[in-house]
């Protein structure tokens, strides 16, 4: 049998100050997967992201989660849903401690030993975080701030992660651990909608993926089938995919 659809856009239209940047992307994310949202510079994918998790209002379409209409939530009231968003440029708070940041990521939840389970699981999962908990987040390099997102993301709980470019700026090794990391958290339950401009990256772990091209979608397919469809993909992506 399939699984069930737990994300979906259809046809979604958003527009900043009147122009249009999506023309009515569909998507759908199953319960269990890895998918990779690919594009070019300015193609959409954190558009889509904004739009899926309510950050930007979509203008014509529909966003469904968990079998509900979410297109009209407030994005504050998603993530205590289960739809988290990690938004592109990591967005922790640099003055203040690691263990704040993190707390920020629970703090609608009452339950303090919950809390406390969940922030060992973190600690576990980036151990360098534990190690700092108490250490300013600024003084993270670019890949412990990317953990630390991760992390604060993690701390609610997610059942659908969306992830906005968590490659970004890190140097190979790194992008390796952190794409481990997702791989694990997707093993431990989390079904997750990666945008990257990296699609080899990506596509090392996804079950499905979609290219954006100028707001609209314009290929997908199984990962395997789009990884082994570079020529096709790096066309659509302009090189960026070599
Ligand atoms: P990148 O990897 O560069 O972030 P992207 O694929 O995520 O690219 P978006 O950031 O979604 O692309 O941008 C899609 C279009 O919307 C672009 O034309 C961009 O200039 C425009 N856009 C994005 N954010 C804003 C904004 N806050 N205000 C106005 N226009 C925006």
């Amino acid at each position: 049998m399939d699984a069930e659809i737990v994300l979906s856009a259809d046809r979604i239209v958003a527009r900043y100050d009147g122009i249009e940047a999506l023309h009515g992307v569909s998507l759908s994310v199953k319960r269990g997967q890895i998918v990779a949202l690919l594009g070019a510079n300015g193609a959409g994918k954190s558009t889509t992201l904004r739009t899926l998790s309510g950050l930007v209002a979509a203008s014509s379409g529909n966003v469904r989660f968990l079998g509900e209409d979410i297109t009209k939530v407030p994005a504050h009231r998603l993530p205590h849903r289960g739809l988290v968003h990690v938004p592109e440029g990591r967005r922790i708070f640099g003055d203040m401690t690691i263990k704040e940041n993190l707390d920020l990521g629970s703090f609608t939840l009452a339950d303090d030993v919950e809390r406390r389970r969940r922030l060992e699981h973190v600690f576990e999962l980036f151990p360098i975080l534990a190690r700092r908990q108490n250490g300013d987040a600024r003084n993270l390099s670019g890949g412990e701030q990317q953990m630390l997102a991760i992390g604060r993301a993690l701390m609610a709980a997610p059942k659908v992660l969306l992830l906005d470019e968590p490659s970004m700026g890190l140097a190979p090794q790194l992008i390796k651990e952190v794409m481990n990391i997702v791989q694990r958290l997707n093993r431990e339950g989390v079904t997750i909608l990666l945008v990257e401009q990296n699609s080899k990256v990506a596509l090392k772990f996804a079950d499905y993926g979609y290219v954006l091209k100028a707001g609209r979608i314009v290929l997908e397919g199984p990962g395997s089938d789009l990884a082994s469809n570079e020529a096709v993909i790096s066309a659509y992506l302009g090189g960026v995919a070599a």
